[in-house]
């Protein structure tokens, strides 16, 4: 059934007279997939409504952070409170320290942090407070990581730039360029050889410990081990960017699942709960570089915003109290992927599925996902169709294989099974 998209393709046309490709940040514009985007309206728990008056239920959430589901009302009425008291004083209050606190809890190789408004800055400063903690210039990166736009991670980068065909951006200068070496992700001998052939010289290794901006890909058993003794071997900075697995995958991020505990961790999106909100933080020793403890640099006239910690701080203390909501996640996700993987087998389609906590992705290739070039064995044109077909049928998809869905705790089990139907149902018509 073809919907009507009618105000959302006016309003596309609209935009593009206004905004550099009608979108605010490129994944949006539906590029990858075809047709135009949706504009949406509103969302309330796991629906989410466009111009047009069509009812979608979301697999996205906001690239991640609304983990409780849309317009979730315990957040709504710490917002509310927050808002009468005016919207920003550009001076400390009690709920930045409160949500500090509360992060070095749940965290606890986050001695101390710092709040930032988007995850692009989280990632820029940390790189930079590694570098003045170290004296050293150069990082690692690995293929297809996404670490925001700063121009230092626009090399080899995933997420939107690989999506859009430009993983090392124009604009980025070569001074830059020369200090982010890459390597592909799990391939612990090429990080050796990098550090062997830059000794000295690196300051940190940044990685997402699960990578959400190649689609879903995990840490091959070993690696972040083996990443944590070079650090420590070398005197290199670990930097793990959880901005999407922070109080994701666990109350502690993917570090606490895989028992590493990086130097430097980037966070963002469910600390703001919807609200731009960005974090760094790591050991005190590291962070006590950060002006105005120390000289390096950095700043912010909205950083720590009230109505943003107010947000974060209503989110923050319900997944601590409610360790269960991980144990409800994980068990909706997982029915999900396991109606998905019957479904593809049943149709003898190719298919390698990624999975972990509440994020997984499905790329159409037999091989496995490890890496970023295996990723890039995926069917893109055949996932552009899966995408047309699901939302079609009402499901609201991250539109490009190279991102991994999100799921909420308002996706109940019939809502699950709903999801699952549809698949069934695309799949086979992309088949036919
Ligand atoms: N790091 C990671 C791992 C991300 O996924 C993203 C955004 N998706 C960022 C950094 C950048 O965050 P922001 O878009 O808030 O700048």
């Amino acid at each position: 059934m073809r919907l009507n998209r009618s105000s959302s393709a006016a309003l596309f046309d609209r935009a593009q007279k206004v905004i550099p490709g009608g979108v605010n940040s490129p994944v949006r514009a539906f590029k990858a997939v075809g047709g135009n985007p949706l504009f949406i309206k509103s969302a309330k728990g796991a629906y989410l409504y466009d111009e047009d008056g069509n009812k979608y239920i979301e697999m996205i959430n906001s690239w991640g952070p609304m983990i409780l589901g849309h317009a979730n009302e315990m957040i709504e009425e710490a917002v509310r409170n927050a808002i009468g008291k005016s919207f920003s004083f550009g001076a400390p209050t009690k709920a930045e320290v409160e949500i500090a606190e509360l992060i070095s809890h749940m965290v606890p190789s986050i001695e101390k942090v710092r709040m930032v408004n988007s995850g692009t800055e989280a990632t820029m400063s940390a790189v930079r407070v590694a570098r003045g903690f170290t004296g050293r210039d150069k990082i690692i990166k690995f293929e297809g990581c996404y670490h925001g736009h700063g121009d230092s991670f626009l090399i080899a980068a995933g997420s939107g730039a690989v999506t859009m065909g430009t993983p090392d951006s124009p604009g980025v200068t070569e001074g830059t360029a020369k200090d982010t070496l890459t390597a592909p992700f799990n391939d612990l001998a090429a990080v050796e050889t990098l550090v062997a052939k830059n000794k000295g010289t690196i300051a940190a290794i940044i990685l997402e410990p699960v990578v959400g901006n190649m689609g879903c890909v995990l840490p091959a058993q070993g690696f972040l081990e083996g990443l944590r003794k070079l650090c420590d071997q070398e005197g290199i900075l670990l930097i793990f960017d959880e901005v999407m697995t922070g109080f994701r995958l666990a109350k502690g991020g993917a570090q606490e699942i895989f028992g590493i505990t990086p130097d430097l961790t980037t966070m963002g999106k469910i600390i703001g709960g919807g609200m731009p909100v960005g974090a760094y933080g790591g050991r005190a020793e590291i962070m006590n570089y950060v002006s105005p403890a120390g000289p390096v640099y950095q700043a912010g006239t909205l950083s720590g915003n009230p109505i943003a910690m107010a947000a974060g701080k209503a989110m923050l203390t319900y997944l601590n109290e409610h360790p269960e909501t991980y144990t409800y996640l994980n068990k909706i996700t997982q029915r999900i992927v396991d109606g998905f993987r019957h479904n593809l087998e049943s149709l003898g389609l190719l298919h390698t599925i990624n999975h972990v906590g509440s994020m997984f992705s499905l790329f159409f290739t037999n091989s496995d996902v490890v890496n970023f070039d295996s990723a890039k064995t995926s069917n893109t044109t055949m996932f552009g169709k899966y995408f047309q077909k699901m939302l079609e049928k009402g499901i609201y998809l991250a539109p490009s294989q190279y991102e991994t869905l999100f799921i909420s705790t308002a996706i109940t089990e019939e809502l699950a099974d709903k999801i699952i139907a549809a698949n069934k149902e695309a799949l086979k018509e992309i088949h036919s």
